[in-house]
Protein backbone atom coordinates (compact mmCIF):
# COMPACT_ATOMS: atom_id res chain seq x y z
CA UNK A 1 0.00 0.00 0.00
CA UNK A 2 1.56 3.36 -0.87
CA UNK A 3 2.02 5.71 1.85
CA UNK A 4 -0.47 8.29 2.48
CA UNK A 5 0.87 11.99 3.38
CA UNK A 6 -0.49 13.14 6.41
CA UNK A 7 -0.98 17.19 5.55
CA UNK A 8 -1.71 19.38 8.86
CA UNK A 9 -2.63 22.66 6.35
CA UNK A 10 -5.43 20.88 5.23
CA UNK A 11 -6.97 20.46 9.08
CA UNK A 12 -5.19 23.34 9.77
CA UNK A 13 -7.59 25.37 7.58
CA UNK A 14 -10.60 23.49 8.27
CA UNK A 15 -9.91 24.15 12.55
CA UNK A 16 -9.73 28.18 11.59
CA UNK A 17 -12.90 28.23 9.82
CA UNK A 18 -14.15 26.53 12.55
CA UNK A 19 -11.91 29.22 15.40
CA UNK A 20 -13.64 32.05 12.63
CA UNK A 21 -17.08 30.92 13.20
CA UNK A 22 -16.65 30.96 16.91
CA UNK A 23 -15.24 34.19 17.17
CA UNK A 24 -18.04 35.86 14.77
CA UNK A 25 -20.86 34.36 16.97
CA UNK A 26 -18.82 35.31 20.38
CA UNK A 27 -18.17 38.80 18.82
CA UNK A 28 -21.69 39.97 18.39
CA UNK A 29 -22.37 38.29 21.85
CA UNK A 30 -19.91 40.36 23.51
CA UNK A 31 -18.66 43.23 21.33
CA UNK A 32 -15.53 42.49 21.00
CA UNK A 33 -13.05 39.61 19.40
CA UNK A 34 -10.05 37.76 21.13
CA UNK A 35 -6.98 38.99 21.85
CA UNK A 36 -4.16 37.49 21.51
CA UNK A 37 -0.68 39.00 22.40
CA UNK A 38 2.98 37.52 21.60
CA UNK A 39 5.82 38.29 23.87
CA UNK A 40 9.06 37.87 21.69
CA UNK A 41 12.22 38.63 23.66
CA UNK A 42 15.17 39.55 20.90
CA UNK A 43 14.85 37.89 17.29
CA UNK A 44 15.60 34.54 15.76
CA UNK A 45 14.50 32.96 12.51
CA UNK A 46 12.99 30.05 13.47
CA UNK A 47 10.28 32.40 16.50
CA UNK A 48 10.32 34.89 13.20
CA UNK A 49 8.35 32.15 11.01
CA UNK A 50 5.79 31.10 13.99
CA UNK A 51 5.42 34.83 14.58
CA UNK A 52 4.16 35.13 10.91
CA UNK A 53 2.31 32.33 10.78
CA UNK A 54 0.56 33.48 14.17
CA UNK A 55 -0.47 36.85 12.59
CA UNK A 56 -1.73 35.20 9.59
CA UNK A 57 -3.95 32.80 10.99
CA UNK A 58 -5.11 35.45 13.64
CA UNK A 59 -6.01 37.07 10.95
CA UNK A 60 -8.26 34.72 9.17
CA UNK A 61 -9.82 33.75 12.13
CA UNK A 62 -10.48 37.29 13.05
CA UNK A 63 -8.55 36.94 16.50
CA UNK A 64 -6.68 40.66 17.45
CA UNK A 65 -3.07 39.61 17.56
CA UNK A 66 -0.26 41.91 19.14
CA UNK A 67 3.48 41.64 18.81
CA UNK A 68 5.16 42.82 22.15
CA UNK A 69 9.08 42.81 21.43
CA UNK A 70 11.85 43.23 24.04
CA UNK A 71 15.03 44.03 23.18
CA UNK A 72 17.45 40.68 23.38
CA UNK A 73 18.67 42.11 26.13
CA UNK A 74 15.57 42.33 28.65
CA UNK A 75 16.34 41.03 32.12
CA UNK A 76 13.83 38.89 33.64
CA UNK A 77 12.23 41.16 35.70
CA UNK A 78 11.82 43.41 33.00
CA UNK A 79 9.94 40.64 31.05
CA UNK A 80 8.16 39.61 33.56
CA UNK A 81 6.58 43.50 34.62
CA UNK A 82 4.99 43.26 30.85
CA UNK A 83 3.88 39.34 31.63
CA UNK A 84 2.13 40.97 34.59
CA UNK A 85 0.83 44.12 32.97
CA UNK A 86 -0.80 42.03 30.47
CA UNK A 87 -2.24 39.20 32.97
CA UNK A 88 -3.88 42.41 34.74
CA UNK A 89 -4.95 43.64 31.00
CA UNK A 90 -8.86 42.90 30.86
CA UNK A 91 -9.20 43.54 27.13
CA UNK A 92 -6.28 40.71 26.53
CA UNK A 93 -7.29 37.22 26.33
CA UNK A 94 -4.75 35.06 25.83
CA UNK A 95 -0.38 35.31 26.39
CA UNK A 96 2.11 33.23 24.05
CA UNK A 97 5.64 33.78 25.22
CA UNK A 98 7.67 32.55 22.17
CA UNK A 99 10.97 30.25 22.49
CA UNK A 100 13.53 30.40 22.72
CA UNK A 101 14.29 33.28 24.40
CA UNK A 102 18.06 34.39 25.33
CA UNK A 103 20.47 33.37 27.54
CA UNK A 104 20.22 33.97 31.07
CA UNK A 105 15.91 34.27 30.98
CA UNK A 106 13.96 31.56 32.40
CA UNK A 107 11.33 30.46 30.03
CA UNK A 108 10.04 28.33 33.00
CA UNK A 109 9.30 30.86 35.12
CA UNK A 110 7.73 32.96 32.90
CA UNK A 111 5.37 30.27 31.29
CA UNK A 112 4.33 29.40 35.42
CA UNK A 113 3.19 32.95 35.56
CA UNK A 114 0.90 33.59 32.69
CA UNK A 115 -2.38 32.94 34.89
CA UNK A 116 -3.72 29.85 33.26
CA UNK A 117 -6.97 31.57 32.37
CA UNK A 118 -4.67 33.55 29.62
CA UNK A 119 -2.29 30.59 28.68
CA UNK A 120 -2.76 30.55 24.86
CA UNK A 121 0.08 27.61 24.61
CA UNK A 122 -1.64 25.05 27.09
CA UNK A 123 1.86 25.45 29.20
CA UNK A 124 0.75 26.58 32.68
CA UNK A 125 0.78 23.65 35.69
CA UNK A 126 -2.53 24.32 35.95
CA UNK A 127 -3.46 23.32 32.58
CA UNK A 128 -0.82 20.62 32.30
CA UNK A 129 -2.47 18.83 35.14
CA UNK A 130 -5.89 18.87 33.21
CA UNK A 131 -4.19 16.78 30.41
CA UNK A 132 -3.17 14.24 33.07
CA UNK A 133 -6.34 13.74 34.37
CA UNK A 134 -7.66 13.58 30.61
CA UNK A 135 -9.13 17.07 29.84
CA UNK A 136 -7.50 18.64 27.23
CA UNK A 137 -9.53 21.83 26.12
CA UNK A 138 -6.43 24.16 26.74
CA UNK A 139 -3.79 21.47 25.86
CA UNK A 140 -0.30 22.20 24.65
CA UNK A 141 -0.60 23.23 20.79
CA UNK A 142 1.81 21.01 19.55
CA UNK A 143 1.13 17.79 21.66
CA UNK A 144 -3.01 18.48 20.36
CA UNK A 145 -1.57 19.22 16.92
CA UNK A 146 -0.20 15.82 16.94
CA UNK A 147 -3.58 13.90 18.79
CA UNK A 148 -5.60 15.77 15.89
CA UNK A 149 -3.10 14.29 12.83
CA UNK A 150 -3.72 10.90 14.19
CA UNK A 151 -7.25 10.84 14.49
CA UNK A 152 -7.25 12.24 10.83
CA UNK A 153 -5.83 8.48 9.60
CA UNK A 154 -8.66 6.91 11.48
CA UNK A 155 -6.99 4.58 13.69
CA UNK A 156 -7.82 3.84 17.17
CA UNK A 157 -5.03 4.29 19.51
CA UNK A 158 -6.56 1.85 22.37
CA UNK A 159 -3.91 -1.15 23.20
CA UNK A 160 -1.58 0.32 20.06
CA UNK A 161 2.09 0.24 20.61
CA UNK A 162 2.99 4.11 20.71
CA UNK A 163 6.62 5.20 21.02
CA UNK A 164 7.38 8.90 21.56
CA UNK A 165 10.82 9.97 20.81
CA UNK A 166 11.50 13.06 23.05
CA UNK A 167 10.63 13.74 26.18
CA UNK A 168 9.99 18.35 26.43
CA UNK A 169 7.76 20.09 28.58
CA UNK A 170 6.05 21.36 25.26
CA UNK A 171 5.78 18.36 22.96
CA UNK A 172 6.75 14.53 24.41
CA UNK A 173 5.70 14.84 28.27
CA UNK A 174 2.54 16.10 27.58
CA UNK A 175 1.74 14.12 23.82
CA UNK A 176 3.16 10.57 25.99
CA UNK A 177 -0.04 11.43 28.72
CA UNK A 178 -2.83 12.41 26.01
CA UNK A 179 -1.72 8.81 24.32
CA UNK A 180 -1.96 7.14 27.61
CA UNK A 181 -5.65 8.51 28.14
CA UNK A 182 -6.31 7.22 24.48
CA UNK A 183 -5.35 3.80 26.17
CA UNK A 184 -2.09 3.54 24.13
CA UNK A 185 0.68 1.43 24.92
CA UNK A 186 3.01 4.43 25.22
CA UNK A 187 7.18 4.72 25.82
CA UNK A 188 8.64 7.60 25.75
CA UNK A 189 12.36 7.38 24.94
CA UNK A 190 15.00 10.40 25.18
CA UNK A 191 18.34 11.23 25.20
CA UNK A 192 19.14 8.28 27.66
CA UNK A 193 17.36 5.92 25.41
CA UNK A 194 19.88 6.72 23.03
CA UNK A 195 22.64 7.21 25.07
CA UNK A 196 22.27 3.18 26.01
CA UNK A 197 22.03 2.40 22.81
CA UNK A 198 18.23 1.00 22.28
CA UNK A 199 16.57 3.96 20.44
CA UNK A 200 15.93 1.25 17.56
CA UNK A 201 14.45 -1.43 19.39
CA UNK A 202 11.55 1.06 20.51
CA UNK A 203 11.10 2.72 17.42
CA UNK A 204 10.69 -0.77 15.18
CA UNK A 205 8.51 -1.98 17.42
CA UNK A 206 5.97 1.25 17.30
CA UNK A 207 2.97 0.97 15.27
CA UNK A 208 2.63 4.90 16.62
CA UNK A 209 5.73 6.67 16.24
CA UNK A 210 5.83 10.67 17.25
CA UNK A 211 9.21 11.99 16.89
CA UNK A 212 10.37 15.40 18.72
CA UNK A 213 14.29 15.88 19.01
CA UNK A 214 15.31 18.65 16.66
CA UNK A 215 18.38 16.72 15.41
CA UNK A 216 18.02 15.98 11.44
CA UNK A 217 17.59 11.88 10.71
CA UNK A 218 18.10 10.78 14.19
CA UNK A 219 15.44 8.40 13.22
CA UNK A 220 16.41 6.26 10.54
CA UNK A 221 13.60 5.39 7.75
CA UNK A 222 14.81 1.06 8.24
CA UNK A 223 13.81 1.50 11.77
CA UNK A 224 10.08 2.14 10.90
CA UNK A 225 8.04 -0.65 11.41
CA UNK A 226 5.70 -1.80 8.42
CA UNK A 227 2.81 0.01 8.42
CA UNK A 228 3.45 2.23 11.07
CA UNK A 229 2.14 6.09 11.25
CA UNK A 230 4.67 8.33 11.32
CA UNK A 231 4.68 12.34 13.20
CA UNK A 232 7.55 13.85 12.35
CA UNK A 233 7.79 17.13 14.60
CA UNK A 234 10.94 17.68 14.62
CA UNK A 235 12.20 21.36 12.68
CA UNK A 236 16.05 21.24 11.80
CA UNK A 237 17.44 23.53 8.67
CA UNK A 238 19.80 21.68 6.32
CA UNK A 239 21.49 23.57 3.86
CA UNK A 240 18.63 25.82 2.60
CA UNK A 241 16.22 23.10 3.29
CA UNK A 242 14.13 22.29 6.31
CA UNK A 243 13.84 18.66 7.09
CA UNK A 244 12.12 16.48 10.23
CA UNK A 245 14.06 13.99 12.67
CA UNK A 246 13.13 10.95 10.26
CA UNK A 247 14.82 10.03 7.65
CA UNK A 248 11.22 10.79 5.19
CA UNK A 249 12.31 8.84 1.92
CA UNK A 250 13.35 5.38 3.82
CA UNK A 251 10.62 5.79 6.39
CA UNK A 252 7.92 6.69 3.36
CA UNK A 253 8.79 3.18 1.84
CA UNK A 254 7.92 1.70 4.74
CA UNK A 255 4.75 3.90 6.61
CA UNK A 256 1.16 3.83 6.18
CA UNK A 257 1.13 7.33 6.77
CA UNK A 258 3.53 10.13 7.41
CA UNK A 259 4.00 13.44 7.88
CA UNK A 260 5.85 16.05 5.74
CA UNK A 261 8.30 18.32 6.81
CA UNK A 262 7.34 21.21 6.60
CA UNK A 263 3.55 21.09 6.06
CA UNK A 264 2.72 18.68 8.91
CA UNK A 265 3.00 19.03 12.02
CA UNK A 266 3.72 22.77 12.08
CA UNK A 267 0.29 24.55 10.81
CA UNK A 268 -1.87 22.20 12.74
CA UNK A 269 0.43 23.96 15.69
CA UNK A 270 -0.54 27.38 14.99
CA UNK A 271 -3.96 26.18 14.22
CA UNK A 272 -4.54 24.90 17.70
CA UNK A 273 -3.12 28.39 18.92
CA UNK A 274 -5.95 30.26 17.06
CA UNK A 275 -8.17 27.58 18.91
CA UNK A 276 -6.91 27.61 22.88
CA UNK A 277 -7.40 31.60 22.40
CA UNK A 278 -11.52 31.31 21.19
CA UNK A 279 -11.91 28.83 24.18
CA UNK A 280 -10.08 31.09 26.63
CA UNK A 281 -12.02 33.94 25.78
CA UNK A 282 -15.10 32.39 25.72
CA UNK A 283 -14.39 30.88 29.39
CA UNK A 284 -13.52 34.42 30.93
CA UNK A 285 -16.39 35.79 29.00
CA UNK A 286 -19.25 33.39 30.66
CA UNK A 287 -17.18 34.50 33.83
P1 LIG B 1 13.79 19.92 23.33
O1 LIG B 1 15.19 20.25 22.97
O2 LIG B 1 13.13 20.61 24.45
O3 LIG B 1 13.71 18.36 23.63
C1 LIG B 1 14.38 17.44 22.82
C2 LIG B 1 14.10 16.03 23.32
O4 LIG B 1 14.82 15.14 22.49
C3 LIG B 1 14.55 15.75 24.75
O5 LIG B 1 13.61 14.92 25.36
C4 LIG B 1 15.87 14.99 24.57
O6 LIG B 1 16.16 14.11 25.65
C5 LIG B 1 15.58 14.24 23.30
N1 LIG B 1 16.79 13.87 22.55
C6 LIG B 1 17.86 14.63 22.27
N2 LIG B 1 18.74 13.93 21.53
C7 LIG B 1 18.20 12.71 21.32
C8 LIG B 1 18.63 11.56 20.63
N3 LIG B 1 19.80 11.51 19.99
N4 LIG B 1 17.81 10.49 20.62
C9 LIG B 1 16.63 10.50 21.27
N5 LIG B 1 16.16 11.59 21.95
C10 LIG B 1 16.96 12.67 21.97
O7 LIG B 1 12.97 20.06 21.97
P2 LIG B 1 11.42 20.41 21.69
O8 LIG B 1 11.14 21.80 22.09
O9 LIG B 1 10.53 19.33 22.19
O10 LIG B 1 11.44 20.37 20.08
C11 LIG B 1 11.82 19.21 19.39
C12 LIG B 1 11.76 19.49 17.90
O11 LIG B 1 10.40 19.76 17.55
C13 LIG B 1 12.56 20.69 17.42
O12 LIG B 1 13.04 20.43 16.12
C14 LIG B 1 11.54 21.80 17.36
O13 LIG B 1 11.88 22.79 16.41
C15 LIG B 1 10.33 21.02 16.89
N6 LIG B 1 9.05 21.64 17.24
C16 LIG B 1 8.14 21.74 16.25
C17 LIG B 1 6.91 22.26 16.52
C18 LIG B 1 5.89 22.32 15.43
O14 LIG B 1 4.88 22.96 15.58
N7 LIG B 1 6.11 21.61 14.31
C19 LIG B 1 6.60 22.74 17.79
C20 LIG B 1 7.55 22.59 18.82
C21 LIG B 1 8.77 22.03 18.52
Amino acid sequence: MPVKLLEGKIIADQIIIAVGSGVKALKAKYGRAPKLVAVQLGENASSAAYIKAQAKAAASAGIVYELKTLPGTCTQMKTQALIDELKNDDKVDAIILQLPVPKGIDANILVNTISADKDAEGMHPQNLGKVLLGNNKIGPCTATAVMEILASTGLDLYGKEAVVVGHSRIVGKPLSLMLLNKFATTTVCHIATAERGVLKDHVSRAEVLVVAVGKAGVVKGDWVKEGAIVVDVGINRVGDKLVGDVEFEGAATRASFITPVPGGVGPLTTAILMRNTLELFKTRMQG
